[in-house]
């Protein structure tokens, strides 16, 4: 925990004052330890409740009598099978430690003590933290109906702006931006602006004008997209993502980034889970049904969400979210607060199996006392 009167704060780069750790969602063993319960679900980190597919549970043993050297760190078989995936050259992949990781490259790469990075209220945390933690500035852009407002962003990027995040879909409000509105906004990006589409739920959602702007590459060099395999392929534990960028943004990127950065069981699991079309496909027929059960557990409790598109869905209880948690967590249900997102009264809840959903909306009755 930080604390105000450290003496060495004094010799850190100029944001880390006002930085505080990122608050992961509580390890259900964490909970258990701490209130002598058992069987609790965790709803909290928007992992899939599914886990891994067969295809990359078997690469990750076969891993095994690798671990004793190091990973490759160019990681060409993973970066050729997302080139070809994407349709593009191997040298506009960079692989990360997670796609947090890339997020953390892309500060590193452009932003420093008076560049400014701009992103919408409401958005995910680790921009406020890659921004802050390289001395640059944030500038918040109001939200308009939870989501981006790609107008009140826009008037924030003046010549110090070097870097704007933009998540699509956003966590944690589930909200998405179509085609035509994001390709304007990026389309009205000075050169000098980088662009990163966090795409990191992009498998999940299904509207047909949602972007894939990793195909938008040639009409925006200034543009990154990153993607995750903690999501929908169910690898959050084994940490790897990916950016997409023109090659000479990857190269830049690639100056920073630590060498062996992903793990081989991490880019062994990643290769075989991009083969396994079906574990994608279920997941999300799983999360579809999932959205909708907790939707309409919601509406029978007369309590409003926002709509989303992704593996999670944030309810408003319409009164503090604290002391609702602390009695959810009480019934073993792990469940996300939302007061450092500006949500005080929200809690973000990760889809879970059915019967998982149905545990949480029941220990959230009787919370509420209804
Ligand atoms: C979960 C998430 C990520 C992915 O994080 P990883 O580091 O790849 O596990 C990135 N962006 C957003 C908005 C997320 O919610």
């Amino acid at each position: 925990m930080p604390t105000p009167d450290n003496p060495f704060l004094a010799l850190t780069a100029p944001g880390l004052s006002g930085l505080h750790p990122y608050v992961p969602g509580k390890p259900i063993s964490e909970l258990e330890r701490e209130l002598g319960i058992r069987d609790s679900i965790k709803l909290a980190s928007n992992e899939n409740p599914l886990g891994p597919g067969p295809k990359a549970r078997a690469a990750v043993a076969a891993a095994m009598p690798d671990l004793g050297r190091y990973p490759d760190g160019g990681g060409f078989k993973l970066r050729r099978a997302l080139a070809e995936r994407h349709s593009l050259d191997p040298a506009a992949i960079t692989l990360g430690n997670g796609s947090n990781d890339v997020l953390d490259l892309v500060a590193r790469t452009f932003l420093r003590p008076g560049a400014e990075s701009v992103f919408s209220e409401h958005a995910f945390a680790v921009y406020p933290i890659a921004t802050q933690a390289v001395g640059a500035t944030a500038r918040i852009a109001p939200a308009r109906d939870y989501g981006h407002d790609l107008d009140a962003m826009g008037a924030l990027v003046n010549r110090h702006a070097r870097v704007v995040w933009i998540a699509n879909p956003n966590n944690p409000t589930g909200t998405w931006l179509p085609a035509a509105p994001l390709r304007a906004f990026l389309a009205s990006l000075p050169a000098t602006c980088i662009a990163v589409v966090d795409e990191a739920y992009s498998e999940y959602v299904q509207a047909p004008d949602y972007p894939d702007t990793s195909t938008w590459l040639d009409a925006f060099p200034n543009l990154i997209v990153t993607r995750t395999f903690s999501k929908v392929h169910g690898l959050a534990a084994l940490r790897i993502g990916y950016g997409i960028s023109d090659p000479r943004i990857a190269e830049l990127l690639n100056r920073v980034r630590q060498p062996f950065n992903v793990n081989t069981p991490a880019q062994l699991a990643a290769l075989a889970a991009l083969g396994d079309a079906d574990h994608v496909r279920d997941s999300v027929t799983l999360n579809d049904a999932g959205l909708a059960q907790l939707a309409a557990g919601f509406d029978h409790l007369g309590l409003s969400y926002i709509p989303s598109v992704g593996n999670f869905i944030t309810v408003d209880l319409g009164r503090p979210a604290g002391p609702v948690d602390r009695d959810l967590l009480r019934a073993g249900c792990i469940a996300r607060r939302l007061a450092n997102y500006g949500l005080p009264s929200h809690l973000r809840v990760s889809v879970g199996l059915a019967a998982e959903n149905a545990r949480f909306l029941a220990a959230l009755a009787s919370v509420l006392g209804k």
